[in-house]
């Protein structure tokens, strides 16, 4: 047996360029549009301080990967936590490209990070350090340079501050350089569960194909952030049972599916899903691997690898998260004939309605929410069937033909504008 380390399996950069390096091949891209589009852009990396409560001064390093802005401005999220990194923000960096293409919507890609942990700093310390950021960017963000979002731990209110603080040095208000923004300053209505609302229209027409019905079809989703929480609830109201969440300190379990507005409510009360008294506790490792039809991974990176990929028993994984399933698994995922929806098409709704935002804001005029979510349907079912086909006259599994569509559009339009030299 091939022996594998895991160090490298799970170093999201590799990951990323494991499938790019098989999609290029596949689409002969010429060598030089390869190492264009293999290496990001610009990096840049920030030591900023901040003051904290009680007085001292604490320094934090921030990225911003601007991968590509071939297709419009940059675009992605910011994330905060103790283990971001340059590799993984690269990483996620690309994936917004790749994302933004195969959707189809004008924007390269983008990703910010900075290395802290959230859960221990107060409301003030997060909004000092997150205006500071946002003014050692002011020069490289904007509506036509690159646009932020929410991502793992950053939401409206960080989005709110960035808007605020980039307005200030502008010397007027911009809302188009956030997206993700509260309702009442710029914000799209929809854009709260837009990540969430793609996953289900997705699954919608990949248990289409497979000739499943909602009503039996049985899901697992991993994490109850926004998208994870917005999935499970807006699946269940659609007639999928939700028979298990998987978080952090143990899962829940109901075999009879889980009824997500007592779940809510209930979070809402304690603050925590843990103790829900109408399922049962499980072990969240073992419960991402028990039997159902969908699992969705909703959390984080590299959770379902060559150590336990063999052992997932759903028929569809429509990945909600950025990058949680490793290259290695991929080759055993599609052994086992698993109908794989990759997150560069699944959590696209995200970016998509973050679009509909900034063409909101620099219209000036704001859609109704049906009007949002029937544009989103537009999108998301045409991404899905291009994919597929794509997959199918290809002979490639449904990730590599994501990317090869996403390359392909990506290169063409490098090629259409030429190469300033
Ligand atoms: N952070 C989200 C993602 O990974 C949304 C990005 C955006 O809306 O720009 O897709």
């Amino acid at each position: 047996m091939k022996t594998i380390d895991l160090e490298q399996e799970t170093n999201p950069w590799k990951a990323q360029a494991a499938r790019f390096d098989l999609a290029a091949k596949k689409l002969n891209l010429d060598e030089g549009l390869w190492n264009i589009l293999q290496s990001p852009s610009r990096e840049i990396i920030v030591h900023i301080p901040v003051m904290m409560d009680d007085g001292h001064l604490e320094v934090f390093t921030g990225f911003r990967v601007q991968h590509s802005i071939a297709r419009g401005p940059a675009k992605g999220g910011l994330r905060y936590a103790p283990d971001v990194n340059l590799d993984e923000i690269r990483a996620l960096a690309s994936w917004m490209t790749w994302k933004c293409a195969v959707v189809n919507i004008p924007f390269g890609g983008a990703k910010g990070g900075i290395i802290c942990d959230p859960h221990k700093m107060s409301q003030g310390e997060l909004e000092r350090m997150t205006r500071r950021y946002t003014a050692e960017l002011f020069d490289f963000i904007g509506p036509e340079k690159d646009v932020p979002a929410p991502d793992v731990n950053t939401n409206e209110q960080t989005m709110a501050w960035i808007m605020d603080t980039y307005s200030m040095h502008a010397r007027q208000t911009v809302t188009a350089v956030v997206t993700g923004k509260p309702i009442n300053i710029g914000g799209s209505r929809g854009r709260r569960e837009a990540t969430g609302r793609g996953v289900l229209m997705v699954c919608d027409q990949a248990i289409k194909k497979l000739g499943l019905d909602r009503n039996t079809t049985r899901v697992i989703i991993q994490g109850f952030g926004n998208v994870g929480s917005n999935a499970a609830r807006l699946m269940a109201k659609a007639g999928y049972q939700v028979i298990g969440i998987v978080e952090v300190g143990g899962g829940l379990y109901n075999s009879k599916g889980i009824n997500l507005e007592a779940l809510s409510e209930y979070r809402e009360r304690q603050g925590t899903i843990h103790g829900f008294p109408e399922a049962d506790r499980h072990d969240p490792a073992e419960l991402l691997l028990q039997d159902c039809d969908i699992l969705i991974p909703a959390a984080t990176e590299n959770q379902i690898t060559s150590q336990n990929a063999d052992r997932v028993k759903c028929k569809i994984l429509a990945e909600g998260a950025n990058g949680p399933t490793t290259a290695a698994a991929d080759d055993i995922l599609a052994e086992k004939g698993v109908f794989v929806i990759p997150d560069i098409l699944a959590n696209a709704g995200g970016v998509t309605t973050s679009y509909f935002e900034w063409v909101q804001d620099r219209q000036g005029y704001f859609w109704k929410e049906a009007v949002v979510n029937e544009h989103l349907g537009d999108i998301m079912v045409t991404a899905f069937d291009d994919v597929v086909r794509y997959a199918e006259t290809h002979a490639v599994n449904n990730r590599i033909a994501a990317y090869m569509l996403a390359i392909d559009r990506v290169a063409y339009t490098i090629r259409q504008r030429g190469i300033y030299a």
